[in-house]
C-alpha cells in the first residue's frame, strides 16, 4: 500500500519510519522496515498499527545508512506478521517491498520451489526477492549485477508495481522499479529519499523524481541513475514542489 525509503548520512531507519507515518491514512493491515546495519540486513515488522513496529524497533537499537519501509494492504495472504514486508531471499541478502500485484505468481512461485527455493509468507510479493536471488552471481554482486538481477526478475513478472530493494552486498545502493503503481524519488544533498506519495518527503525536500511505468533505479547518496525497459539511461524530469507541508 504504501513505501518509503532512505539512503544518506542521516539514522535511515527513524527516518524511513516517520515518513512511512505520513501515508498512514491510505490505510494498511502491517508495516515493516528492512535496513542494512553492520550485522548484515536486519528485518523487522509487525501486524496493525505503526506504532507496533515502532515498539519493536526501540528495543532493537537500529543504526543504518540504508532503510526501505512498507505498510501493506494484504491482496495475496492474509494479514499477519509472516506475509508483512519486506520480503527476502534465503540467504538473507536482499529485502524487497513492493505495492501492487504479481499476477503471474503462482507459476513463478512453482518453479522457484522446484529449484529449491524455500518459501517463508504466502504472498505474491515474496517470489520477487526468490526471484532475483536466482538471478545474482554467487560470489558478491556489484551494483550493476544486482541491478541486471532485479530488472531480469522484473522481465519475468506479470502485473503492477512499485518497488524497492536492499542488498547486503551492496550497502550503498537502494533499487527501485515502477510498472503501474507510482514511486518517488526524492533529492537532497547527500542523501536521497522514496516513497510511493509525494507528501511521505516534503518535510525532507522539496525536488522529486516521478517514475515513469518500466522506469528502473540505482539510488545511491550522490546519485539516481534512470534506464527505461530497453535499458537506455534517462533523464527525467525534476520536479518543484511549493505545496505547504
Ligand atoms: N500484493 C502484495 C501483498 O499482498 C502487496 C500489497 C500492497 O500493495 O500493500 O503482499
Amino acid at each position: 500500500c504504501g513505501i518509503t525509503g532512505y539512503i544518506g548520512a542521516r539514522e535511515a531507519v527513524s527516518t524511513a519510519l516517520n515518513n512511512l507515518k505520513r501515508l498512514e491514512y491510505r490505510g494498511y493491515d502491517s508495516a515493516g522496515i528492512a535496513y542494512l546495519s553492520s550485522q548484515g540486513l536486519e528485518v523487522v515488522r509487525a501486524e496493525g498499527r505503526i506504532v507496533n513496529l515502532e515498539k519493536l524497533l526501540s528495543q532493537v537499537p537500529a543504526q543504518a545508512s540504508a532503510a526501505i519501509a512498507h505498510t501493506r494492504w494484504a491482496t495475496h495472504g492474509r494479514p499477519c506478521e509472516t506475509n508483512a514486508h519486506p520480503h527476502t531471499d534465503c540467504k538473507k541478502r536482499l529485502a524487497v517491498v513492493h505495492n501492487g500485484i504479481i499476477e503471474n505468481y503462482v507459476e513463478l512461485r512453482q518453479q522457484l520451489l522446484a529449484q529449491g527455493h524455500v518459501f517463508a509468507s504466502e504472498t505474491d510479493t515474496e517470489t520477487l526477492a526468490h526471484l532475483i536471488e536466482a538471478n545474482l552471481p554467487s560470489t558478491t554482486a556489484s551494483q550493476k549485477e544486482i541491478a541486471r538481477a532485479i530488472r531480469a526478475a522484473l522481465s519475468r513478472v506479470r502485473g503492477s508495481y512499485a518497488i524497492a530493494v536492499i542488498c547486503t552486498d551492496t550497502p550503498q545502493a537502494l533499487y527501485v522499479a515502477r510498472q503501474d503503481s507510482p514511486l518517488i524519488i526524492g533529492l537532497g544533498h547527500e542523501e536521497k529519499l522514496i516513497a510511493s506519495d509525494i507528501t511521505a518527503l516534503l518535510q525532507h525536500t522539496r525536488h522529486m523524481v516521478p517514475l515513469e511505468d518500466g522506469d528502473f533505479a540505482v539510488i545511491t547518496p550522490q546519485r539516481v541513475i534512470i534506464t527505461d525497459r530497453q535499458g537506455s539511461v534517462q533523464e527525467r524530469a525534476v520536479l518543484h514542489v511549493d505545496w505547504d507541508d
